[in-house]
């Protein structure tokens, strides 16, 4: 299972005005994963022997199951299944127990399709680095997007070293971006607390209205499912 990065996926997302480009783009990535495992992949060997051996999150299977195809669902969680009662076997051992419960627990971070959403993702935040440098007009893009949720700005400073020789200026531009963004944000939230006097009750709330759910997914990222 492989994931080609689409670059006008990148440029589309950038010119809507939303809190956070990344986050829309994860959203339409995490969709084609889960379609992919509910459809072809259910009959792929590999996809199979990872199901197996990671599994899914709870977030994970929760929108699998939401999704109509419920018979994928359960032979994949079956797959799964079959690897983890190997943790039942039994022990006389306390010391065993113990390192048994670590791997329990440990078994339910584990997730196949958050782990082929990281590596795509990984993708797009060095192609954003890339095309900075590559594409002429691509940095007047980024100055008039409305920044990123604070993940997805770590994740472009991350792999900012992919903007090579023009990696100090594509710092300056996302710090500048991001600062610029976070100033506006304020003011809108301002606005919002300002209305809650009685004095400004008959102001228009313009943008403001919205300022509480935007500043969820600037700080947290754009809530899902
Ligand atoms: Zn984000
Ligand atoms: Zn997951």
């Amino acid at each position: 299972m492989g994931y080609h990065i689409d670059t006008g996926l990148i440029l589309e997302k950038l010119k809507e005005s939303s809190e956070c480009p990344l986050c829309e783009i994860k959203k339409i990535v995490e969709e084609q994963f889960l379609h992919e495992f509910l459809n072809d992949a259910v009959m792929e060997d590999n996809t199979r022997i990872s199901v197996g051996k990671k599994g899914f999150c709870e977030r994970h299977f929760d929108m699998l199951f939401s999704r109509p195809n419920k018979l994928s669902v359960a032979l994949q969680i079956n797959t799964r299944i079959d690897k983890v009662k190997d943790l039942f076997a039994p022990t006389k051992s306390v010391g065993k127990a113990k390192k048994i419960a670590d791997k329990i627990d440990d078994s339910l971070s584990t997730c196949v399709i958050c782990d082929f959403v990281q590596e795509s993702m990984v993708k797009y935040y060095k192609t954003i680095a890339q095309m900075f440098v590559r594409e002429k007009d691509f940095y007047k893009l980024l100055i008039s997007c409305k920044g990123f949720c604070m993940h997805h700005y770590a994740e472009l400073l991350r792999y900012s070293s992919y903007a090579g020789f023009g990696a100090k200026s594509y710092l300056e531009l996302l710090s500048d971006t991001q600062q610029r963004n976070f100033d506006r944000l304020q003011k809108e939230l301002k606005e919002f607390c300002d209305k809650h006097d009685y004095r400004n009750a008959l102001k228009p709330l313009g943008n403001a209205q919205t300022a509480l759910p935007r500043t969820r997914t600037k700080v947290y990222g754009a809530k899902s499912e």
